[in-house]
């Protein structure tokens, strides 16, 4: 599908110009593609915050949507779809992203911890109908994980679980959507939207761009470009902090929520959630806590040596939930926003990128748009 474009000089040409090249612009982008739109890629130089460079590569399921089940729906579909993905992405980009979805273990350290979780996942297999879990006592953990140490006394599962690294799934989005003809501008911050009658001009630091349609995938950048487009992206940081180790024999075949072994076998543990502003430092009590629960969980691990830490920016919108519209005052103009853009990415590549060109918005979308935060405009804190 091709659509009108009003450009003024051909090599700014496309019918949708993506703002934002990390796992939610680039995965938009890639779909576009697919769906034969011509697009252009924007992403700011690497000054700017980069939450997919610095993230945990969980596809994970379990435990979300509580208290807005369309949200465990949404993370669902992505999850089925992720296989599917994976394989586009071997086949175009050559890159295997080692996805794998075994089912992901939740450790619980007391009973109180236990009682939560059985609790949370009960509540939403009542509400979903199709949510398989278990709630696992001590030996039945360690039948399954020879490795977990005493201080485990159970663990939630679910087969719906997986995980994947994340940068190989960076890099295959990047060279897929090139492949199939996307431009990708790197260093190139987007300043200001023009809607005009027909398209979108964005305004660039070292140019401009013209587009039929425009979407905002920036992350914490969608916050200062929505208002040009009559919408709403109240987003706010969040920091995550995580641990790597050296390399390790394999051992841990199934991703837990705070511990991982990667498909190199490094072991990455991680992550927290602090409340910091625009901080995207580590810090020493935070990540010895990070260790520290690590080795809880798998004692033998007291020895391994670190190799390396971060500290990256979560996207976070104030209920911690996406934000997907498109503008009511300038139709064509979209956001795409989460704090789960891994999960999400068969999402936002399968289900999001053919709506963007016009096919009918999928069913659990509506929950999330930012007009559910009109209400409560006054709570959100200015960044
Ligand atoms: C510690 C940590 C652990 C995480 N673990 C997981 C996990 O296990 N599973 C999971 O699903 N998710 C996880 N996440 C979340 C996941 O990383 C993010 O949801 C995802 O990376 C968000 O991608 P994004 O493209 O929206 O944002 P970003 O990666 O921040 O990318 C935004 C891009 O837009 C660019 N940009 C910004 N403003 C402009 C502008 N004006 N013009 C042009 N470009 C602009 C930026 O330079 C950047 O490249 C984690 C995040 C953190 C921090």
């Amino acid at each position: 599908m091709t659509l009108t474009s009003t450009a003024a000089s051909p090599d700014m040409l496309a019918d949708v110009v993506v703002i934002g090249g990390g796992l939610v612009g680039s995965a938009v982008a890639y779909g576009l593609a697919r769906e034969g739109a011509r697009v252009t890629v924007l992403d700011e130089d690497d000054g700017g915050f980069r939450a997919s460079r610095g993230n945990f590569g969980l596809v994970w399921i379990q435990g979300k949507g509580y208290g807005l089940s369309p949200y465990a729906r949404w993370s669902r579909s992505s999850a089925t779809r992720w296989p599917q993905l994976a394989l586009a992405l071997r086949d175009e980009s050559g890159i295997d992203v080692a996805l794998k979805q075994p089912g992901g273990f939740h450790f619980c350290f007391n009973d109180e911890e236990l009682a939560e979780r059985d609790k949370r996942l009960s509540t939403l297999q009542a509400e979903l109908g199709d949510y398989p879990y278990q709630m696992l006592d001590a030996a039945e953990v360690r039948a399954r994980i020879p490795q977990v140490g005493p201080a485990v006394i159970g663990a939630s599962y679910t087969p719906m679980d997986g995980h994947v690294n994340p940068l190989k799934l960076l890099r295959a989005l990047h060279t897929a959507m090139q492949a199939r003809g996307v431009r990708l501008v790197s260093s190139e911050r987007a300043q200001r939207i023009e809607p005009q009658a027909h398209g979108f001009v964005v305004h660039g630091k070292r140019g401009t761009y013209r587009a039929a349609k425009v979407v905002l995938a920036a992350g914490l950048g969608n916050r200062a470009l929505a208002p040009f487009v009559g919408l709403d992206a109240p987003v706010a940081p969040n920091r995550g902090q995580v641990l790597v180790s050296e390399r390790v024999a394999p051992f841990l075949h199934y991703p837990t929520l705070n511990v991982r072994q990667t498909d190199e076998g490094s072991l990455q543990f991680g992550d927290s959630m602090e409340e910091v502003g625009f901080d995207d430092f580590t810090t020493t009590h935070v990540l010895a806590d990070i260790a520290r629960r690590g080795v809880r969980a798998f004692p033998m691990l007291q020895h391994v040596r670190l190799v390396r830490m971060w500290a990256a920016l979560r996207v976070y919108s104030p209920d911690g939930f996406p934000i997907y519209d498109q503008s009511q005052a300038h139709p064509g103009a979209f956001v795409v926003t989460c704090h789960s853009g891994v999960t999400l990415a068969a999402a936002h590549a399968l289900r999001v990128a053919p709506w963007i060109m016009g096919a009918p918005m999928p069913g659990e979308l509506p929950t999330f748009s930012a007009r559910r935060f009109e209400h409560a405009r006054e709570l959100i804190p200015a960044h």
